[in-house]
């Protein structure tokens, strides 16, 4: 019987198991999305071009390809049916809450039929992840929802009924799969290194260059017809789009990463360096969300290089690797191979290889798995009560503040900030500040390259703004000294980070201050919060007034745009 394997623009792999059982497939451009919300131009670039790239490579590979370009779903849909109107689709789950069911609803609406498929992209199941947390099985392909029935629920008041820590999942999935494992121990003897990735880097440490992916012929034109058709936001230009589009450049990107950044990810992983956006991290989010590159390929890459050129913990040379040495593979930056250099040999600290994989297999998956117990709920969740709207320097950029105005114009130029820029510069602002956790995920979810529902949300509304309490016991909250801690933005900032009121004074801290005053019933004793208020006791009323007052005078500033 007819039937058609229709992939999403992020399941653009190439061994998927489906793939094999069919040659048709079909692949839906839908427009209307972009064309209702202003989106970094580098996003729609990127998503379109590795669509098309797609198509392409599977053409090439002697696949029968639909490639069709329409408003919105429902009209490619209505299109196709029209040509075949017996055609069954198959339709890996979307990562999406509740897409596979709306996109069935479609389907059936003009008289077709879908079946769902399990995402294979994603390194765990639904199923790993019920026997992780001990639930009975059931529910979700049996129903066709995507929750069980006792599924966690997360209250009006943004408690959840049940809390998950990512550690435990690590942990479980680490032994489940056996990456980074010595029998039943874990590698070195310790589940998690992460005491030694909180340096900064040394003056005149140069990051390795992040490979760069010269735009060919069809993402130019893309980006093109982008900037032609689409209001977007952020730079344009398609000068300094660098991303990977295609399998084989990503497969470069990763190949890159692992010879060159992996040495110092994680020494270097939570620090900020002004002007350097990338630092070692390995800018594979924005492929591995988009399919290019199966999850598990970064972490068997990250644990081969473990155990070829494995080091102790802490054992690197800052020198290795980096842009300003010797060994520099400058081949990497068009894109090119490279291997048999130095750098390839580097040594690979056991904090690195942990600490990157923690992230790919810990958190990315965890993530995923905690959006799909949680929503939809999570969505709106907003345990703090903040209804503030985004200041408009998330906009335009335009701060005196040299940790935002770095971070933000990071997005602005690349689409793209590094994971502490965004968690303790992006998103503890504006918790801090006041802004509705909704909002700010509608901000990430716009301006980001590597963007989707289903890993904003947790990381924005659950991680970044404690909507919710299902995975973190306390907010991640910060004042000034954690920025001046981990980066070098505080000594060129016209605010002073020493102090807390007053013109002038860093406006981290006293928004800090006023942030745990403000909540403290819902924060004092909650968790691992007991810490925190033990400094805010020591405040007098004097104090805590003028903390009051600067925090107001903040707000006032940053709504205004002049901060
Ligand atoms: P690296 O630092 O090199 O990390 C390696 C990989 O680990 C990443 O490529 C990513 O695949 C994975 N990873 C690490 N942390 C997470 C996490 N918390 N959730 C999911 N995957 C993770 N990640 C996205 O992919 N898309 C987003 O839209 C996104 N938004 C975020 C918003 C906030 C407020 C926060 C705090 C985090 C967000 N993250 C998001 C997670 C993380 O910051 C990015 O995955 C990472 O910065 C991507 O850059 P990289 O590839 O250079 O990462």
């Amino acid at each position: 019987s007819d039937s058609t394997l229709w992939l999403l623009g992020d399941q653009l792999n190439l061994d998927l198991d489906a793939l094999e059982a069919t040659d048709d497939v079909l692949l839906i451009e839908a427009h209307g999305f972009a064309a209702r919300r202003r989106y970094h131009a580098h996003k729609l670039t990127l998503v379109f071009s590795a669509m098309r790239h797609f198509r392409d490579d599977l053409r090439d590979r002697g696949h029968d390809v639909t490639y069709l370009e329409a408003d919105s779903f429902g009209e490619g849909i209505a299109t196709f049916l029209d040509r075949r109107p017996d055609v069954a689709f198959r339709l890996m789950r979307p990562a999406s809450h509740g897409a596979g069911e709306r996109l069935r609803g479609i389907v059936e609406a003009r008289g077709g039929s879908l079946i769902l498929l399990e995402n294979e992209l994603f390194w765990t199941t639904p199923d790993d992840w019920r026997a992780w947390t001990g639930k009975s099985s059931g529910g979700e392909e049996r129903n066709g929802k995507e929750r069980n029935a006792d599924g966690v629920a997360i209250h009006e008041d943004g408690t959840a009924d049940r809390t998950y820590r990512q550690e435990d999942w690590y942990r479980h999935v680490r032994r489940e799969t056996g990456v980074l494992m010595d029998g039943d121990e874990p590698e070195g003897g310790e589940w998690n290194y992460d005491d030694r990735n909180r340096e900064t880097p040394p003056d005149g440490w140069t990051p390795p260059n992040p490979p760069r992916f010269e735009p060919d012929a069809l993402t130019r034109e893309t980006h093109a017809w982008v900037r032609d058709r689409f209001d977007t936001w952020g730079n344009d230009s398609i000068e300094t789009f660098a991303w990977p589009v295609t399998r084989k450049e990503a497969l470069t990107a990763l190949d890159a990463f692992v010879a060159r950044g992996l040495p110092a990810f994680g020494r270097y992983q939570d620090a900020m360096v002004g002007g350097e956006p990338f630092l070692a991290h390995s800018l594979l989010s924005p492929a591995i969300n988009l399919g290019l590159l199966d999850p598990r390929e970064p972490v068997r890459a990250v644990e081969a290089a473990y155990e070829a050129r494995g080091g102790e913990p802490g054992a690197f040379d800052p020198d290795v690797g980096s842009a300003g040495s010797e060994t520099t593979l400058d081949a990497f930056a068009t894109g090119g191979e490279g291997d048999g250099t130095a750098a390839d040999r580097s040594p690979v600290p056991l904090n690195a290889a942990e600490g990157f994989i923690r992230q790919v297999l810990g958190w990315r998956e965890f993530v995923r798995h905690v959006y799909r117990e949680t929503m939809p709920e999570l969505a709106d969740a907003n345990r703090l009560d903040q209804k503030r709207t985004l200041p408009p320097l998330y906009w335009d950029g335009e701060t005196d503040m040299r940790c935002l105005s770095e971070a933000v114009g990071h997005v602005r130029e690349h689409g793209y900030a590094h994971h502490i820029e965004r968690l303790m510069v992006l998103s503890n602002f504006a918790m801090l500040y006041g802004v509705d956790p909704a909002e700010l995920d509608e901000w990430f979810h716009l301006g980001f390259v590597d963007a989707y529902h289903w890993v904003t949300t947790p990381n924005v509304v659950a991680m970044g703004s404690f909507g919710t309490d299902v995975l973190s016991s306390k907010p991640y909250a910060a004042s000034g000294s954690y920025v001046n801690r981990m980066s070098d933005h505080c000594a060129s900032c016209p605010y002073a980070v020493s102090r807390t009121t007053g013109e002038g004074a860093c406006p981290f801290n006293a928004l800090y201050w006023d942030f745990l005053m403000e909540h403290e019933e819902t924060l004092r004793g909650t968790g691992r919060t007991g810490l925190l208020y033990s400094h805010a006791d020591d405040k007098d009323d004097g104090e805590r007034e003028a903390i009051r007052e600067r925090a107001a005078r903040v707000r006032e500033l940053a709504a205004a745009g002049e901060l």
